[in-house]
């Protein structure tokens, strides 16, 4: 073997880039990060509204497809996931939020000891530096800095105050484990600009003499000797490479690709392993399995202010590059969603089931592009979902994408509550605050008269969340692809660490979960080589 390092850490996105910084913290240990995308330093990766040049493009995405989908109308699905330093943090929303306390307690209760809130919101504010108005739950001086919006719409407070006419409480800290309500949310921005996970943690250490951080490093497998891990092997600039670490292998690739780079090391479920032609090294029946991801449907209205739609065209852009590129402001520092809200679709359950994001633009139905008329979005998902999907390998060979099996309304619960949660958004939009604004019907295209029309109207407009989770599924049973260690089931010196391991997924959006994820999963590390 070529190289070698005490870690080597295998993707380097929301989580892996916590891990590569909080390991090589300690001088003693060589750190080596493999990344299979290039570096995050491109302009429109700093700048938030950039994100759309972001999205679908080859050089930074995966552009994962699905297989036809038979739960909606078998479209197949794009699924899109950051292909580059700090991941999915280099491609996403920037909406700040890591769940419910409820979230995580459950995943205690479930056999996740040491997951429960109370345990988890130390790793959270670890990571953060907080640029708003002072409050308990949250901290300074960390490395990823969370900010209020610098640009809100002021459709967004709208927003907010339509949720409370329609019985929704407003929530005065959702980073406080209560997210029953509705709020205006944070970003992961730095004066204006989008603050990844790689430029909160390696843009920092990136001097350090113990750490290595290769870009276009594509890892195809893990390296066994029996169970154990030793070391892994890429191609790095063309070349075949292979690498030795000496202490432990962390893989961090994702929720999408975490589960394949174990699959062709031999550890998965056997029959599979076995159809691809790879040797089985330990049979773990769930690698790949219990994949969550938020079905997602965008209501959305005319209105009759100016929004995103009618603000961003070829004449007012040179004013908003000035305004960004001189003082970080303006339209160009601005995320898709800017307020939230969370409903319960049965009066009964004890916790919400339905997450709303609400974004100051519209998207046309046809052309999938953003619409010539100001208008605004809320979406909607069922949050958890109880629909599940899988991950597998197309091929031994890294460089083909992994089949991504899924139904988003395979759990038919799931669209019932869909249908109830999309019934309550055409509320908020007829709620008095709001309603003087709407000017028409964008989606659905003409009202939805009972729960058939809804069905087809979500089956054939659904899209993703971009909160894939639950693919290497942490857990205390048997069964479970990781212990509540992180460690690989079966194996030693293997971990994952990165959103695959949550049991459930939260009731969030999934880049601060994840990077808690590489917060607690480098503590559980440095505590066992003390
Ligand atoms: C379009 C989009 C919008 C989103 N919006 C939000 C949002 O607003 N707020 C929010 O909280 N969450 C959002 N998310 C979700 C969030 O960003 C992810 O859940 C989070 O980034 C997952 O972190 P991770 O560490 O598990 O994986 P990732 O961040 O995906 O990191 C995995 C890394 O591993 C690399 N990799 C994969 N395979 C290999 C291999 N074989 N060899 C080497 N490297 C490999 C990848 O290139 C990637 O850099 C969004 C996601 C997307 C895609």
């Amino acid at each position: 073997m070529g190289r070698e390092a005490d870690f080597v850490i295998v993707g380097g996105g929301s989580a892996g880039c916590v891990l590569a910084n909080r390991l090589s913290e300690n001088s003693a240990y060589r750190v080596l990060l493999l990344e299979a995308g290039p570096p995050s330093d491109r302009f429109f990766v700093k700048m938030p509204a950039g994100a759309s040049k972001l999205m679908g493009n080859p050089e930074v995405d995966w552009i994962h497809t699905t297989e036809p989908d038979p739960s909606a109308n078998n479209r197949v699905g794009m699924w899109f996931a950051g292909k580059m330093l700090g991941g999915g943090s280099s491609i996403n929303g920037m909406v700040y939020i890591r769940g419910a306390k409820h979230d995580y307690d459950g995943w205690a209760e479930n056999g996740c000891h040491g997951w429960s809130w109370d345990e988890v919101l130390p790793y959270f504010l670890r990571s953060e530096d907080y640029r708003g108005s002072p409050a308990q739950t949250h901290a300074q001086g960390g490395p990823l800095t969370v900010s209020p919006l610098r640009m809100k719409h002021p459709l967004a407070d709208t927003f907010v105050k339509a949720c409370t006419e329609v019985g929704l409480r407003q929530v005065p800290d959702y980073c406080a484990g209560d997210i029953d309500g509705t709020f205006v949310n944070l970003v992961t921005q730095r004066n204006g600009q989008r603050w990844s996970s790689a430029r909160a943690h390696i843009e920092p250490a990136r001097n350090r003499p113990n750490l290595t951080v290769l870009t276009g490093a594509l890892v195809d497998k893990v390296i066994m000797e029996g169970t154990t891990a030793v070391g892994v092997r890429f191609t790095h600039e063309g070349r075949d490479e292979e690498c030795r670490a000496s202490r432990e292998v962390i893989v961090s690739a994702g929720s999408i690709q975490s589960a394949p780079v174990l699959l062709r090391s031999g550890i998965g479920p056997g029959a599979h392993l076995q159809s691809m032609g790879i040797a089985v090294c330990v049979d773990s029946p769930e690698v790949g399995k219990n994949l969550q991801e938020h079905a997602s449907y965008a209501s959305s209205r005319f209105v009759n202010i100016p929004t995103y739609n009618s603000m961003a065209g070829p004449a007012q852009l040179p004013g908003h590059l000035l305004n960004y590129l001189l003082f970080g402001k303006g339209l160009l520092t601005t995320p898709p969603v800017h307020a939230m809200a969370y409903y319960r679709s049965d009066p009964d359950l004890p916790d919400p089931d339905i997450k709303m994001q609400f974004g100051p633009f519209c998207m046309d139905r046809n052309t999938r592009k953003p619409h010539s008329r100001p208008g605004i979005s809320v979406f909607t998902n069922v949050s958890p979902p109880k629909s599940r999907g899988e991950i597998r390998l197309r091929s031994p060979n890294p460089q083909d994408n992994p089949v991504i099996d899924h139904r988003l309304y395979g759990d038919p619960s799931d669209m019932t509550a869909m249908i109830k949660g999309l019934r309550f958004v055409d509320s908020i939009f007829e709620a008095p605050s709001m309603k003087p604004f709407i000017a028409g019907l964008n989606a659905p295209a003409r009202p939805m008269r009972n729960d058939e029309e809804w069905a087809d109207e979500i089956r054939a407009q659904s899209g993703i969340g971009f909160h894939a989770v639950a693919t290497c599924r942490m857990g205390s049973d048997a069964r479970s692809v990781v212990d509540p260690t992180l460690k690989v089931r079966g194996t030693s010196r293997l971990r994952v660490i990165d959103a695959s391991i949550m049991p459930v997924m939260p009731s969030a959006n999934t880049n601060a979960p994840a990077m808690m994820i590489g917060e607690k999963g480098a503590d559980l590390i440095l505590k066992d080589h003390r």
